[in-house]
């Protein structure tokens, strides 16, 4: 058995649709599970109607659901779907959107719980018309709708999965099903809560479904199909020549994507590190390159730096306190941070005052801490580089370091050059006016080299 994973833009056309299709048709192993997310950009376009709903006019709302649901008849259309099962399906769909958004109207508010509702139709409708299209080109497959085993906690909006129920839920729901099928199409985001509302895993959360999916069903692998030819030294859309790295270990994959690299969903990972399932990342636009294989760990050792990833926007903020020396700052601004649940990406010291480099959505938790009262704490918002590479890079580089230090000194006149959490990564914050220019400075000077 394998699990493969569309991307938005696998699904987001008619032709990419029908690319998708030729890809499992292809594919010679027998057993699959096929994991599709919405496709791409109507996860945004359904949040951004949720929201909205709470104020706006019947006209504009309307407007907003049409255009979505336009944006589905056309694939359907295009694709020559004839089925009247899928008209059925697709209005009720329609109708419980149109439903919806007239509640959240009503309510003039959006909770978290309406959010999942209504962004979990994206995948709703991406494997509902994908399910009727290959069942036209004659595949033996069965739609099953993830709600009913991918089990959750009542997070709404970053739901956590419970594991036992979910392995069980698998086992009862797509399990037996390849007994009388090959292909069992689902959706990936959507799980559901113990009183079965819907909820979802994050955005982004696809890829981690598949590895769920996999890790309960024991894969032999699961491949992440996506619009790019695997992991690459640095995002290809930004460094024209970036290259795709052909083997990379869970590590590097996971510190990847941790600090940017938006081609994998971190937490992906840890499902398929714990048992040892490769995960191998292909371009659907060309199934034919290897793409890139992400193994359990590193049989091999990098010498040099392997990919260059950034975020755009971070928040550098800067703690001060006058009575504590720095490692009782560390300590107490760290712990903080654990509190907070807040993903960070580097700590520096630099004339006794502590920084740290966070999401920008948790900035305002952090003026409003009781426990931080005394400190004084300054904020700007930045962007955020890391180089990728070997073990303790910065202690045992030392040639590696001075390199990326003096290119992010060359474009900025006040970098930060911080420790980031992990010793594979050299770290700085950088004006964002200067980002682009020094990701094709560092790719070329420490990649390309
Ligand atoms: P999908 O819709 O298939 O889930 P995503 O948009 O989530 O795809 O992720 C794929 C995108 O990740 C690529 O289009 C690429 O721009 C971006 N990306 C960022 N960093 C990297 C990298 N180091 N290697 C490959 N792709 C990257
Ligand atoms: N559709 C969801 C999102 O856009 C999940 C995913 O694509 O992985 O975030
Ligand atoms: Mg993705």
């Amino acid at each position: 058995m394998i699990v493969m994973k569309f991307g938005g833009t696998s699904v987001g056309t008619a032709d990419a649709m029908k690319q998708v299709a030729a890809i499992v048709q292809n594919d010679i192993r027998i057993k699959k599970v096929i994991v599709l997310s919405a496709c791409s950009g109507i996860t945004n376009k359904l949040l951004y109607l949720a929201k909205k709903s709470a104020y706006i006019d019947e006209q504009e709302r309307i407007s907003l659901i049409e255009e979505i649901i336009h944006f589905h008849s056309d694939i359907i259309f295009s694709l020559g779907i004839n089925s009247s099962i899928l008209d059925e399906q697709f209005t009720l769909i329609a109708k419980d959107i149109y439903e919806f958004c007239e509640g959240i109207s009503l309510l003039g508010e959006c909770t978290p719980r309406s959010l999942d509702r209504l962004s979990s139709f994206g995948e709703l409708l991406s494997t509902l018309i994908f399910y009727e299209y290959v069942q036209e080109i004659g595949l033996d497959v069965e739609l099953v709708n993830a709600s009913l085993f991918m089990t959750t906690d009542s997070t709404y909006t970053s739901a956590n999965i419970d594991y036992d129920s979910m392995i069980l839920q698998v086992h009862k729901t797509i399990i037996p099903k390849f007994e009388h099928k090959d292909i069992i199409i689902t959706q990936g985001f959507i799980g559901s809560d113990a009183n079965d509302i819907v909820t979802t895993l994050g955005r982004g959360g696809s890829d981690f479904s598949a590895a769920l999916i996999g890790m309960a069903i024991k894969a032999k692998e699961i491949v992440i199909w996506t619009d790019v030819s695997g992991i690459a030294s640095a995002d290809p859309k930004l460094i024209s020549n970036a290259h795709t790295i052909e083997k990379m270990s869970f590590q590097e994959a996971r510190l990847l994507s941790f600090f940017g690299a938006k081609v994998l969903h971190p937490e992906t990972i840890l499902p398929a590190i714990k048992h040892n399932i490769p995960v191998i990342v292909k371009n659907t636009f060309s199934p034919h390159e290897k793409g890139t294989v992400i193994v359990s760990d590193s049989s091999y050792t990098v010498s040099k730096i392997i990919s260059i990833t950034s975020k755009q926007a971070v928040g550098l903020v800067g703690f001060t306190h006058k009575t504590f020396s720095i490692t009782q700052k560390m300590s107490i601004i760290g712990e903080f941070l654990d509190t907070l649940q807040c993903d960070t990406y580097a700590f520096g010291c630099i004339e006794n005052n502590m920084y740290a480099v966070i999401s920008l959505d948790k900035i305002n938790f952090l003026s409003k801490a009781e426990s931080l009262k005394d400190w004084e704490i300054s904020y700007k918002e930045q962007s955020f580089i890391a180089a990728i590479g070997p073990n303790n890079v910065s202690n045992k580089n030392p040639d590696l370091l001075s390199i990326f230090n003096e290119i992010i000194c060359r474009y900025n006149s006040m970098p930060i050059l911080l420790s980031g959490i992990s010793e594979y990564a050299l770290c700085a914050v950088i004006n964002q006016k200067f980002l682009h220019q020094t990701l094709i400075s560092l790719h070329s000077e420490l990649i390309d080299q």
